[in-house]
C-alpha cells in the first residue's frame, strides 16, 4: 500500500475570491509537480479528527499554469464545501497527486466544432480549455480548425464567476462563441443577455450555429438534470451518443430524481 506521503500533497491556498455567496474560487499552490490536463479533475481533502473527506474539482487553470485554480460552490449541509469554505489563503487542504478524468477537449474526431453545455460551476473545465487554446494560438500552437461554442447558465448574472474572462477572451478569439444565459431573469432585472436554461435553448442554438452530429462534439457539465435533459435533446438532434462526453458533478438523491 501506498504512504500517504506517497499519494497527496500539502496543497496551500493562495488566493481566495468569493464571486458571490457561496460561489467562490481558490487558487493553490500544489506543493510539487502536478501534471494534468485541461479538462481533467483534482481531488481535495480536508482532514477532520474522523476521517479524511475528499471531493472532486474540475481544475479551471490551464496546465500552462504554475498554480491550480478551482471554482467552488458551498453546498449547506455537505460535507466537505462547509470545511473548503471557511478555509482562507494560507491555509493547507491534501490534493492527491494524480489527476484524473477523461472530459477533455476531443481533438481526435476530427470534428471542427465542440458544443460546450454548463452550469455555474460546470464552466470549469471550459475555463481549461479556453485558458490553453488561448495560451497556444498566442504561440503558435493552436490546433487548426477548431471552433467552441460555449453555454453557460447560471440562476443570476451574478452567479457566473468567470462572465469578464469568457466575454474579453470572446473579443479577442475568433474561435470562441459565448453565449451566457440566466434562468431567473425576474431577479437580475438588469440582465440583458439570453434567458432560460441551457436545456431552454440548446435547440435554437444548435440550428442557428448550424451544429449537426457529424461535425460537432457535445459536451456537458455541472446539474445532472442539465446533463439529463441535454444529452436528450441532442441525441433528438442527430447527435450520435459517441459524440457526446458529460462530467456529472453529483448524483441527485433518490426522493428527487424524476
Ligand atoms: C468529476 C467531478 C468534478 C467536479 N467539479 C466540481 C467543481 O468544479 N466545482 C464544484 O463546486 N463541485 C464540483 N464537483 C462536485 C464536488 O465533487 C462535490 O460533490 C460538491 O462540492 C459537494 O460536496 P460536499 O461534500 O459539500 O457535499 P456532499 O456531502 O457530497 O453532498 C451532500 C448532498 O448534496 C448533493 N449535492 C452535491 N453537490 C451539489 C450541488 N452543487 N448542488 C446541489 N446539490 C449537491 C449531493 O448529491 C448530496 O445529496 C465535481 C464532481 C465531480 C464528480
Amino acid at each position: 500500500m501506498r504512504s500517504a506521503e506517497e499519494k497527496f500533497y500539502r496543497a496551500r491556498i493562495t488566493h481566495r475570491d468569493e464571486f458571490s455567496a457561496g460561489l467562490w474560487k481558490i487558487r493553490l499552490d500544489p506543493g510539487g509537480p502536478y501534471d494534468f490536463a485541461a479538462g481533467q479533475f483534482a481531488t481535495l481533502g480536508v482532514q477532520t479528527p474522523e476521517k479524511l473527506i475528499e471531493r472532486a474539482y474540475s481544475i479551471v487553470s490551464s496546465p500552462y499554469e504554475p498554480e491550480l485554480e478551482l471554482f467552488i460552490e458551498l453546498v449547506p449541509g455537505g460535507e466537505l464545501t462547509p470545511l473548503l469554505h471557511a478555509l482562507r489563503s494560507g491555509a493547507e487542504v491534501s490534493l492527491r497527486k494524480i489527476a484524473k478524468g477523461r472530459f477533455t477537449l476531443d481533438l481526435k474526431s476530427g470534428h471542427k466544432n465542440h458544443l460546450l453545455l454548463s452550469t455555474v460551476t460546470g464552466v470549469a473545465p471550459y475555463m481549461a480549455y479556453l485558458r490553453t487554446l488561448y495560451k497556444d494560438s498566442t504561440e503558435n500552437r493552436f490546433p487548426a480548425d477548431v471552433h467552441l461554442y460555449l453555454v453557460n447558465a447560471a440562476s443570476r448574472s451574478w452567479e457566473f464567476g468567470y462572465h469578464e474572462e469568457i466575454a474579453e477572451l470572446a473579443s479577442k478569439a475568433p474561435w470562441l462563441t459565448y453565449v451566457p444565459t440566466v434562468s431567473r431573469p425576474y431577479e437580475d432585472t438588469e440582465w440583458r443577455g439570453e434567458t432560460g436554461r441551457v436545456e431552454d435553448i440548446i435547440r435554437k442554438y444548435t440550428d442557428r450555429w448550424e451544429l449537426s452530429g457529424s461535425d460537432t462534439t457535445g459536451y456537458l457539465c455541472g446539474h445532472p438534470q442539465m446533463i439529463e435533459l441535454g444529452k436528450g435533446i441532442l441525441l433528438r438532434r442527430g447527435f450520435p451518443k459517441q459524440s457526446l462526453k458529460e462530467e456529472v458533478y453529483w448524483i441527485p438523491p433518490k426522493t428527487l430524481r424524476r
